[in-house]
């Protein structure tokens, strides 16, 4: 069977690093193993959920190199959910509960009280054909909850009835259905939560291996036993861990927090963010990467520590700033170019060391232009640089005119090392750091250099 994954956001907000963890998770296992991603778009929830989310999922995940082979909306599914509803519902797995949200509180309060963990006690399951049409009578909606296989005969005598799995992430896990509630599938309003839909369509789309993060680890254990309930193949399942802000606290969705657009906004590389959101909390030193994929080599989910990791913006400036001075001048020309900088292999390769971002390389086109720039010119270096203008070479200046320049000037003067160098940056730059003086002489030019030597 070929190996199919799928990521499956709510299009609710703009997704974040957390969220950029997961879908690359999925994406690398596929780039390592070959086979089909699929981006399924859990909107359910039609309230929350927007078609302006949706694009902008797509649109990051291009961003980050991530190509879906196919896209479904669980808004278009809505009919065969339905099917599998009846069906569950004819063999007595799925059945109504009319509980109010107060009623199942108190309910949850008393088994406390009683020392019981707080369990549904499956009292709708005791209600007559009669019972529910006088509730319905009454005007209460039921919704639908999903009949665990934790007994044997009776299902007011609930059992310990383990679920296991080898998880990739996390190794052997072990859920007690035995411990947990009769899942709501379906809400009273007739909608339904995540639970059964992803079931349904991880059958349907023939999903191997479902990857996600460890808050989804109760989950599964009950999905798993949706999977049997429909007859189907219990894909593999992976939980990674999730990441946490600088303070610790999780990431959300609907706060923007750490949202790929705004670290695409703020100038950052797609292979910065991917290198850090896949490397960070695991085994793994990170490294920059040449592309996204190149994280596919050496990829194993199971990398991943078991516990939160922390996401420092700090971290990923500084991996950016190293993935920015490797970026090879064919991938960036366009990007120069619409900076309004010289789109010129010699340019980029003077300041790419000097550029924490590609938005960067419009402060050294400015110095190479001269733009906004005054010649700095210390009252005890004035004799120095003129003599300095007196010494530049003749055109054409390569890279060695520089050393030769400077030779000349040491012999003349008999200045050596910072009172040699600054002086000459200071007067070509206006700045005191930059990039090799050896590599911008020959961009900006004997005349233009000649203009900040002689104010
Ligand atoms: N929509 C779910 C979420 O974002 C998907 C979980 C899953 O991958 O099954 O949490």
């Amino acid at each position: 069977m070929t190996l199919t994954v799928r990521f499956a956001p709510s299009p609710t907000g703009y997704i974040h690093i957390g969220n950029a963890r997961t879908a690359l998770f999925n994406w690398l296992m596929v780039r390592r193993h070959g086979g089909r991603f699929v981006l399924r778009l859990d909107d359910t929830d039609r309230a929350r959920s927007t078609d302006a989310f949706a694009a902008a999922i797509a649109e990051d995940l291009a961003w980050l190199q991530v190509r879906p082979d196919q896209v479904v909306r669980q808004s278009d599914r809505f009919d065969r959910y339905d099917a599998v509803k009846a069906a569950l519902v004819a063999k007595g797995l799925l059945y109504p509960a009319y509980e109010t949200a107060e009623e199942l509180d108190y309910g949850r309060r008393r088994q406390r009280a009683r020392g019981l963990p707080p369990v549904y006690d499956r009292a709708a399951l005791r209600l007559t054909a009669d019972d529910r049409a006088r509730l319905e009578a009454e005007g209460r909606a039921p919704h639908w909850r999903f009949l665990l296989p934790n007994f044997t005969a009776d299902p007011f005598e609930p059992e310990r009835r383990e679920v296991h799995w080898d998880d990739l992430c996390r190794g052997p896990q072990t859920v007690d259905l035995g411990s947990l509630s009769d899942p709501v599938l379906i809400r009273a309003d007739g909608t339904y939560l995540y639970t059964l839909p992803s079931v349904i369509d991880d059958i349907d789309l023939g999903i191997t291996h479902v990857i996600r993060g460890e808050d989804h680890v109760t989950n599964t254990g009950v999905q798993i036993a949706i999977f049997q309930a429909l007859d189907g193949t219990v894909p593999a399942f992976g939980h990674h861990n999730l990441l946490t802000d600088t303070s610790g606290e999780g990431l959300s969705k609907r706060t923007g927090a750490l949202s790929i657009r705004s670290l695409r906004d703020r100038g950052l590389e797609p292979e910065a963010v991917a290198a850090l959101a896949v490397g960070i909390g695991t085994s793994h030193a990170v490294e920059p990467v040449a592309s996204v994929d190149a994280l596919a080599a050496g990829f194993d989910p199971a990398d991943a520590s078991k516990s939160a990791a922390r996401f420092d913006p700090a971290d990923l400036d500084a991996l950016n700033a190293r993935t920015v001075h490797a970026l090879p001048f064919e991938r960036v020309a366009p990007r120069l170019a619409a900076l309004g900088a010289p789109a010129d292999p010699a340019f980029w390769a003077a300041v790419a060391g000097n550029c924490a971002t590609v938005a960067e390389a419009r402060t050294w086109a400015d110095v190479v232009a001269g733009t906004g720039l005054t010649p700095v010119i210390a009252e005890e270096d004035r004799a120095f640089v003129a003599e300095a203008a007196r010494l530049l070479p003749a055109e054409p200046f390569d890279g060695d005119t520089f050393r030769a320049w400077t030779n000349a000037l040491k012999a003349a003067t008999g200045r050596k090392g910072r009172g040699l160098f600054m002086p000459l940056r200071l007067a070509l730059t206006g700045l005191d750091h930059g990039p090799e003086m050896a590599a911008l002489l020959p961009l900006i030019g004997r005349d233009e250099a000649l203009r900040r030597l002689s104010p």
